[in-house]
């Protein structure tokens, strides 16, 4: 390739060729591939009427021999000033920035998705402040008639120890009656479509929809806080409707980015943290934390079991 290509007979081409005269275009020294194998989505299903699909990523041509990981250790060289090292020294140098939380490396690698998901599990996801947003509009557009439905077995009973969560599935009777109860909210709908072709705006007619509807938006967001949704949205205490989501979201990166998401494994999501009550304990050999909060006594508990501390 040269610095400068041919204009072609197309207009459009033709104004950027006389703009690229100003600009010094450097061509790729290696061959490069396209990361998403030149598809235009990797989508995943989630539950009857979801999906999450991967649309685009930056950096998506690469060395034929490299992962977008490329871009972490570019950003982290440039800043110690190291020049360019072996695949195997990038991989030392991903782990070492993710172990020492050096993260703005991580912020240069953005991924794009396309999402379809319940209105309840859009809110949980919109607070993740870092990312860009653009949603399907129920003022300007008719809102689609997909309801989100948990199979018999997800229609889970109150934990009894966590106040936000639901843990067992409960009797069948009760769950049987809970579906009923969906079915009525969800026969609004054609009620909906009456009132919008009677003429009542859409962002009113809209407004007596349950949150089981599926709303879709493009999300935009770099790597390092695509992470930290991964870390609160794939633990245990996320609700398991947002963490479908987030498993699916993990497995459409992982081929992107395969040595950021192993440190982050071994670094973050199969870690643990150690409070400073708890390091005590383990330096005294005690079974209890220095602490008389049931909840935190609990949580001890529960790390040493993972730790296989307990017999
Ligand atoms: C299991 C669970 C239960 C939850 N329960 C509730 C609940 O009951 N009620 C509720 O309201 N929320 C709840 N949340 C939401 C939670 O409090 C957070 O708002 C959400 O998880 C987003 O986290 P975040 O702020 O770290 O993410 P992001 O918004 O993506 O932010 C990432 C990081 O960027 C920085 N940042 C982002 N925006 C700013 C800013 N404007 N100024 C400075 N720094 C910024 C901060 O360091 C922040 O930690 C819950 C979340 C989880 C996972």
């Amino acid at each position: 390739m040269t610095e400068h290509s041919a204009p072609s007979p197309n207009s459009h081409d033709n104004k950027q060729a006389d703009a690229l005269k100003e600009i010094r275009c450097v061509p790729f020294d290696v061959p490069v591939i396209d990361l998403m194998r030149g598809a235009a989505r990797w989508e995943l299903p989630v539950h009857e009427h979801g999906f999450i699909a991967l649309v685009d990523v930056m950096p998506r041509l690469v060395a034929a021999d490299q992962s977008a990981d490329q871009a972490v250790v570019q950003a982290a060289r440039l800043s110690y000033g190291l020049g360019t090292k072996s695949l195997s020294e990038d991989r030392g140098l991903n782990r070492y920035l993710m172990r020492h939380r050096h993260t703005t490396p991580f912020e240069m690698v953005e991924f794009k998705f396309h999402v379809a998901m319940p209105i309840f599990v859009a809110r949980q996801w919109i607070r993740h402040r870092t990312a860009n947003v653009n949603e399907y509009s129920g003022r300007y557009s008719v809102m689609q008639d997909r309801f989100y439905r948990p199979t018999i077995d997800m229609v889970r009973k109150q934990s009894a120890t966590n106040r936000q969560g639901g843990e067992e599935a409960i009797d069948a009777a009760t769950a049987e009656q809970f579906l009923a109860y969906l079915d009525r909210a969800e026969s609004l709908y054609s009620e909906y479509i009456q009132l919008n072709e009677k003429g009542v705006a859409r962002e009113l007619a809209r407004i007596g929809l349950p949150v089981n509807l599926y709303t879709e938006w493009y999300w935009k967001c770099d790597l390092h806080n695509v992470l930290r949704f991964l870390s609160l949205r794939m633990d245990a205490h996320a609700q398991a409707e947002i963490r479908d989501y987030a498993t699916a979201m993990w497995r459409l990166m992982e081929p992107i980015v395969p040595i950021t998401m192993e440190a982050f494994r071994d670094y973050e999501m199969e870690s643990v943290r150690l409070t400073r009550l708890e390091v005590e304990a383990i330096r005294a050999g005690r079974a209890q934390i220095d602490s008389t909060n049931k909840r935190e006594q609990a949580e001890w508990e529960a790390k040493r079991r993972g730790l296989g501390l307990d017999p």
